[in-house]
């Protein structure tokens, strides 16, 4: 498994130190010496993971990785944060900037490889979510998916496992303001837990002595119940061949001893963190998979859809003050084409009006049929004035020629549109509402034409 990894510090000795260890993984590897070249070379797509140096002039690496986690196209790219040793504050703060990790100047080789390669297994998986979700239904499930990475990483059901009170009672006292945490000192008593309970995230000490800890995890990480449950190793500077057996069998990261109380709190909310995030994933896939969102006629998304995702686009464009608007289309006297060449004649009209306005509209509009002939399309991005453009366009695209219908028939058809933005409200039903007022005022004028709600 590779990727590209961007390496950005203004010290080419830096750099080149890194370049040399990850290009010895077979990683392939960009620098960057400043913020400004850093984000357009993420912005363009191409890399993988961010390795940021904390302290560089200019935008230094805190202010990179807030602007990297506040824009849309960046959001995903997982970020390590390399400040400089013993500076707590500056972990805390890049974990603050949304980094998703964190290493300490002098860069230690195993820490960097275990880092890297965890986010890369993320990075790998969340692609393939991603992707899949994208090809299923656009824009929609991609703003469920933003919203679910937003969630706060607090309230895990933590097992720790560590014979020694002293240690085990330092980092309950650690965790337990924002965790629930089960201490356990024998293996029979840890397998019992985790049979019984649903655990968020498994603390091994290495020191325990009563049995094989390494084996442990790797009991955890076969057995189908825990296969997915981070594991976090806490470590001596003696264990470094440990660690690196764990972290081949598939254990998520460690920590070394002394323990930093800030260190421990940050490690855990991330593995959390990252749980959490592919868990909504699983789950909303899941989810747009078993609301059958599509509709077979026609091949667009159903009513279902429209709904599911209508609230979230009008909320987020909200926040960012950014225009929406939505038609609402209703073919003229459809009830004739059935009346008078019959059912089929009928559904061969809405599989064709269903292709042909998709073929003029914008690939970002969201069309959906709401139900009978009637249709909504969505345009993120896009105030009253540019709707009627597009609306304009679907009407005489529509009117332009006839549809083709079995029995080798051309039917002229015409559509009548209704038009409404956000300026006056963001609640969906009053969207729709005022839409469908403009809709009705098509009609009544004549049909075959497109009215904008009135201001
Ligand atoms: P207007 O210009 O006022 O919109 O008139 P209209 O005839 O288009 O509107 P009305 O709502 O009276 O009729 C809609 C018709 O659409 C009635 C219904 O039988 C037909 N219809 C609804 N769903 C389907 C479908 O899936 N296939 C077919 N063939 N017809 C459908
Ligand atoms: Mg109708
Ligand atoms: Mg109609």
């Amino acid at each position: 498994m590779t990727a590209r990894i961007l390496v950005v510090d203004d010290l080419a000795a830096n750099t080149k130190l890194l370049e040399v260890r990850l290009t010895a993984e077979y990683f392939e590897v960009i620098v960057a010496n400043n913020g400004v070249d850093a984000l357009q070379i993420c912005r363009a797509g191409r890399c993988d993971i961010v390795l940021l140096d904390a302290m560089m002039p200019g935008i230094d690496g805190f202010e990179v990785c807030r602007r990297l986690k506040a824009d849309r196209l960046t959001a995903h790219l997982p970020v390590i944060i390399i400040t400089a040793l013993d500076e707590a504050r500056d972990r805390v703060r890049g974990l603050e900037a949304g980094a998703d990790d964190f290493l300490t100047k002098p860069v230690d080789e195993m820490a960097l490889l275990a880092r890297v390669r965890s986010l890369t297994r993320l990075k790998v998986f969340m692609d393939e979510l991603r992707s899949r979700a994208q090809a299923s239904n656009k824009i929609g499930t991609l703003e469920l998916l933003q919203l679910s990475a937003d969630r706060e990483a607090l309230g895990g059901h933590i097992l720790l496992v560590d014979d020694r009170p002293s240690s085990s009672e330092r980092v309950a006292a650690a965790l337990s303001e924002h965790h629930k945490i089960d201490t356990v000192a024998g293996i029979t008593e840890a397998q019992h837990n985790l049979g019984a309970q649903d655990y968020d995230l498994v603390i091994v000490a290495l020191s325990v002595r009563l049995f094989d800890p390494l084996r442990l995890c790797s009991q955890i990480r076969a057995m189908e119940k825990t296969r997915q449950t981070p594991i976090l190793l806490i470590a001596e500077t003696e264990d470094r061949a440990r660690v690196l057996r764990g972290l081949e069998m598939g254990v998520n990261d460690y920590l070394m001893r002394p323990l930093d109380r800030n260190e421990l709190r940050a490690r855990v909310r991330t593995q959390l963190r990252r749980k959490y995030y592919t868990e909504s994933l699983r789950e909303s896939m899941q989810a747009t998979i078993e609301m059958a969102v599509i509709d077979p006629l026609t091949g667009l998304n159903n009513r279902r859809y429209m709904e599911s995702q209508l609230g979230s686009v009008l909320q987020k464009a909200e926040t960012r003050r950014r225009p929406v608007s939505l038609m609402i289309l209703d073919i003229d006297h459809f009830k004739r084409v059935n009346d008078t060449y019959g059912h089929g004649a009928g559904d061969d009209v809405l599989k064709g009006f269903a292709q042909r306005v998709r073929q003029v509209i914008r690939a970002v509009d969201l069309m959906c049929r709401l139900g009978g002939e009637e249709f909504v399309i969505l345009m993120p991005d896009t105030d009253i004035d540019y709707a009627a453009t597009i609306a304009e366009r679907v009407r005489s695209s529509v009117e332009g020629s006839p549809f083709p219908v079995e029995g080798g028939r051309n039917l002229p058809i015409t559509v009548s549109i209704g038009l409404a933005d956000n300026s006056a409200s963001a609640a969906p039903e009053e969207i729709l509402k005022r839409a469908d007022i403009a809709l009705y005022r098509s009609k009544t004028n004549g049909r075959n034409q497109v009215t904008k709600a009135a201001a």
